[in-house]
């Protein structure tokens, strides 16, 4: 009689083992998240695909639906039967693109991993320039927007607000114009896999990272089909997220201000002693009361309000929930990798 323990847990299921023999290497994956994007998957494909082809054969498309009620999965589906490298990992409802991203770097094979918008705003085509510059020894290479046409003139000016004043708060620098548009390499990858923040924000997480980068300019090109699905609601939440996880002078400032009032209100209360003392008291002092009421209670809740946003932001990385639920798999995609917490306790 064996014992259990001699037994590999690898070799459980030896059918199963064999009928997932060890994928070929993968050089590129190109991740793209999509939401109701049923029009612009074969468009892109059609593009990319050759552009991937010159580079090198051992490639994966890897979409990551992201709750989609249209036909987008069946439209991968169908070109999955087509080409097995175009593949796809489908999640149980809406998490929100910068979830689907990371998603998509936990998922993805190759020894560099593109990341790209599905509306054909990121053309394909500068694609061998970033490998060029990757085989050069960058780790992280990013898509530089020349030019912000096909966006409307509200998100353009509500954008270069937002980058002022990261600038200005923000803890790290994030370079002019660069967006999700990149290559990332493996240990870039692997870095930003390691982080297991909720609240994420792509951009600020890319360039905490470090490591050697590079920007390659691009134009930006008018979405495809479709409708944009960013709301101003959903903007100004995703800038929120941004400006708060990457800096803490929305907390501290209140701090100063608060310094700054105390210090007005000691100076016109003498300034009202001495007055009364040299004119006299005129009538009794209603308004000033009613107004320094109105003036403290205003600032003390815009304080607690943003107490509340760290508290609120400590409560989501606390509750340690995964960050997003897969519903299905499109193509040979054998070993999942273990989730982020998983992770955390095996290291
Ligand atoms: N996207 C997503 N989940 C969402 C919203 C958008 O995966 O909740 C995807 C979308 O399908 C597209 C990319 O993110 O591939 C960029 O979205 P969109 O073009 O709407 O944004 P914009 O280009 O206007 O910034
Ligand atoms: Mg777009």
């Amino acid at each position: 009689m064996s014992s259990p323990i001699e037994t590999p847990p690898s070799q459980t299921t030896p059918d199963l083992a064999q009928a997932n023999s060890p994928p070929q290497e993968v050089e590129l994956s190109v991740v793209i998240p999509v939401y109701h994007e049923a029009e612009n998957i074969l468009p892109l494909c059609l593009r990319l695909l050759p552009v991937l082809g010159e580079i090198t054969s051992a490639f994966e498309i890897l979409f990551v639906d992201d709750g989609s009620a249209d036909a987008t999965l069946a439209i991968v589906r169908a070109a999955n039967g087509r080409d097995s490298r175009i593949q796809a990992i489908s999640f149980s409802r809406n998490f929100g693109k910068e979830i689907a991203i990371a998603a998509g770097l936990d998922h993805a094979r190759g020894k560099a991993v593109i990341i790209m918008d599905a509306d054909l705003q990121h053309p394909p085509e500068v694609i061998p320039l970033f490998v060029k510059r990757w085989r050069e020894g960058n780790v992280m290479v990013y898509g530089q927007r020349t030019d912000r046409r096909g966006e409307s003139k509200m998100k353009r000016s509500f954008t270069a607000a937002f980058y002022r004043l990261f600038a200005r708060f923000g803890e790290t620098r994030l370079p002019e114009g660069a967006g999700d548009f990149r290559l990332i390499d493996r240990r870039g990858v692997e870095v930003l896999r390691s982080l297991g923040e909720r609240a994420r924000f792509s951009k600020g997480l890319y360039a905490w990272i470090g490591f050697p980068s590079v920007g390659v300019p691009f134009q930006v090109e008018n979405r495809h089909a479709g409708a944009t699905k960013w709301s101003f609601r959903r903007l100004f939440r995703f800038a929120f997220d941004g400006l708060t996880s990457f800096s803490t002078v929305p907390l501290r400032v209140w701090t100063y201000l608060g310094l700054l009032i105390s210090a007005g209100s000691i100076g016109t209360a003498i300034f009202f002693l001495l007055r009364t003392a040299i004119v006299g008291s005129d009538v009794p002092g209603y308004p000033s009361l009613i107004i320094s009421v109105m003036f403290f209670s205003g600032v003390q809740l815009m304080s607690l309000g943003m107490i509340g946003e760290y508290v609120g932001r400590i409560f989501a990385e606390v509750k340690r929930r995964p960050l997003y639920v897969v519903a299905e798999t499109i193509g040979e995609r054998a070993e999942i990798p273990p989730m982020r917490d998983e992770r955390r306790r095996l290291a």
